[in-house]
């Protein structure tokens, strides 16, 4: 396996005397990498210990934890069934019909039926779940994201395993539901920073959810974070020339691939807070690449190849 802590050398981190690391939680597992997978595992094991053969989950139709769970179920024996936002392309779409996420999904052996928004919007609430379970019979339910308080533990399971290989001041992670932030929160337990880069426009909400996840899962508020929101680009999945060259211009300097969803906002605001000074001198920051590449073919088929 190649190695999962790499230096990043940028002028702006020299200049500012911080060394920037980037643990490439991408490269963790060829089949099953990145924050999805960690979210996942010990839902898997609840799952199986209360002796579910079925899972079924909830998200877009270019999602992430869609391609996860859906791949999850192939590799460790469960079935899947995905609930998708919006309309179904054609009754039983053949998969060439189905964007490259929803075709690796059907491939990897998920069931996928289609939730208009209204009906998608009702996805957390217990009448609304009552009525899956009644539909679907008996299967584990993982939310939207795959944020809940097991998810919380696997993704706490990332600060041990950097504290391995370095010392570090600062964790600095895209945040979407916030839960991968959280469970690093209970990771750190209060030892060091965290830095979230919200990638959707209403992260002025995800402060008060990650205070919920964390009270939920650990009984405690942690206050040693810092959330930033002035990198969303436009928003979720919103094409921005901008943030595309830089991903660009990283791949060029850096050999590593980010994604346009997640990864790309996270190293575009790391490296504009650092110019900033918000990292003190002589400090040493980790960013995380959770993954998130599979969304670039859905990416390329909706914004051509030049996106
Ligand atoms: C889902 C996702 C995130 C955000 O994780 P949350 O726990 O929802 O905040 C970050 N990066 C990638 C690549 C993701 O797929």
């Amino acid at each position: 396996m190649e190695e999962l802590l790499q230096e990043i050398d940028e002028p702006v981190a020299s200049a500012h005397g911080v060394r920037l690391l980037l643990w490439r939680d991408d490269l963790a597992h060829p089949d099953l990498p990145g924050n999805k997978a960690r979210k996942l595992k010990y839902n898997l094991a609840a799952a199986q210990q209360q002796g579910h053969h079925t899972l079924l989950t909830f998200g877009g139709a270019y999602s992430n934890h869609i391609a996860a769970v859906a791949t999850a179920g192939r590799l460790f024996g469960f079935q899947t069934i995905g609930l998708i936002r919006g309309d179904d392309p054609a009754q039983g779409a053949a998969l060439a019909e189905l964007n490259p996420t929803l075709a690796q999904a059907a491939a990897d052996g998920m069931a996928l039926h289609y939730l208009d928004r209204s009906s998608y919007r009702r996805r957390s609430e217990p009448d609304f779940i009552d009525e899956q379970l009644a539909r679907f019979g008996p299967v584990y339910v993982l939310p939207e994201g795959g944020t809940n308080a097991l998810a919380l533990r696997g993704c706490a399971e990332l600060v041990a395993e950097i504290q391995a290989r370095t010392d570090f001041d600062a964790l600095a992670v895209a945040a979407g539901t916030g839960g991968t932030l959280a469970g690093l929160l209970t990771g750190l337990a209060g030892r060091q920073q965290a830095v979230g880069v919200a990638a959707l426009k209403s992260g002025g909400f995800l402060r008060a959810e990650i205070d919920a996840l964390t009270q939920q899962a650990m009984g405690q508020i942690y206050t040693n974070y810092a959330l930033h929101t002035d990198y969303h680009f436009g928003g979720y999945a919103k094409n921005s020339a901008e943030l595309l060259g830089f991903i660009e211009q990283f791949r060029a300097r850096h050999g590593v691939l980010l994604d346009p969803i997640y990864t790309g906002k996270l190293l575009f605001g790391v490296l504009d807070l650092i110019r900033q000074g918000h990292f003190r001198r002589g400090s040493t920051v980790v960013a995380i690449h959770t993954g998130g590449l599979q969304a670039w073919a859905g990416w390329h088929a909706r914004f051509g190849t030049s996106g």
